[in-house]
């Protein structure tokens, strides 16, 4: 049954077979970055509502971690959209009371108190008790098997709220590097306005944000209903571009560029028995000299690319294409720098 609308079952969509549980972590040896868990990804879509889920999803694999969701605000591009975020809502709606489920960080509920609002935050997507007059659940309805008790949780203790997701839009139109087993869920605006409703939230306004890739809704308590949706129609090509990317790696010399989710899908899937990547260079020194899961590829310092002379940097973030391109070649290094 489809855990947005529940009004159809799941069709297949896309199998991507046995795909990292750790995704974005790293490992302190090959030997351990192999042997982590690995799950698989057999996705499937809602014929009704659109809703993408992975049916092979197994939670005790990949349980709700609001950390996942904390490392977004190493990004200082990310934290200002975040931040307007809440500006915006609380010049809408001038709150009294938030409560921030599934918060990983302090940097919302810091923010909200700078400006006189009564903040709590909670790691967990389990809310028992409480009243307020709004909740933000932020990057958390992805990572839920069943993301309707956590509507409908919600929804006993806020009057308003605030929903945040990747958008399949941009997931699965796009070569699907974002595609990880920690997200079981795949939300279009007909689907999250169709598990809202089901839930018992109204919305009241839906959009897209940062370059398309999320999916937000702001919705108000209100009697459960069953909204027949207009489906989004996906037809993801990832192994075509699977393919195609393993085709432009013969003969070069290549490393990609950023050890997080989105490398970590990158190398699974175009270089599974790491033949093909030199290694993933990061900023971050915590990760350097460390591997990442299953393919075991290992993770560089920017000056470990003095010896190994790349011609070709993949960088799996189109946000950072001129400050890499830049670093990369103060480093005195003529690679193609391109964004997968
Ligand atoms: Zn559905």
């Amino acid at each position: 049954m489809c855990p947005a609308c529940a009004l159809d079952t799941l069709a297949p969509l896309a199998d991507l077979g046995e795909m990292p549980v750790a995704c974005g972590m790293t490992f302190p040896g090959p030997a351990a970055a192999r042997l982590s868990p690995k799950g698989r990804m057999q996705l499937a879509s809602c014929p009704r509502c659109g809703h993408v889920a992975n049916t092979a999803f197994d939670p005790k694999l990949a349980p709700f971690d609001a950390s996942f969701e904390a490392a977004l605000f190493h990004s200082p591009t990310y934290t200002d959209y975040a931040t307007g975020v809440v500006d915006r809502l609380v010049k809408e709606f001038s709150p009294s009371c938030v409560l921030e489920v599934a918060s990983g960080s302090h940097v919302l509920t810091s923010h909200l108190e700078s400006l006189g609002v009564s903040a709590t935050g909670v790691p967990d997507a389990v809310v028992k008790s409480g009243s307020y007059d709004l909740v933000l659940a932020r990057f958390v309805l992805e990572h839920m098997a069943d993301p309707f008790k956590l509507l409908t949780s919600l929804r006993k203790v806020a009057t308003r709220a605030f929903f945040e997701v990747p958008d399949a839009g941009y997931d699965l139109t796009t070569a699907g590097w974002d595609c990880i087993y920690p997200h079981v869920g795949y939300f279009s605006a007909a689907s999250l306005n169709a598990i809202a409703a089901r839930a018992g939230w109204r919305v009241l306004e839906i959009g897209t944000a940062f370059s398309d890739q999320y999916l937000w809704a702001i919705a108000e308590r209100a009697e459960p209903l069953t909204v027949d949706p207009v489906p989004a129609v996906y037809s993801p090509s990832f192994d075509a571009a699977t393919a195609q990317w393993r085709d432009g790696l013969a003969g070069k010399n290549a490393v990609v560029w950023g050890a997080g989710t989105r490398g970590t899908m990158f190398c699974n899937r175009v270089d599974p028995r790491a033949q093909l990547i030199a290694g993933v260079v990061d900023r971050n020194p915590a990760k350097h000299n460390r591997f990442l899961p299953i393919t075991g590829h290992r993770v560089l310092a920017p000056a470990d690319l003095t010896e190994i002379r790349p011609d070709l940097v993949i960088l799996t973030n189109p946000s950072y294409v001129k400050e890499i391109a830049a670093e990369v070649a103060s480093l005195g290094i003529r690679a193609e720098v391109v964004v997968a």
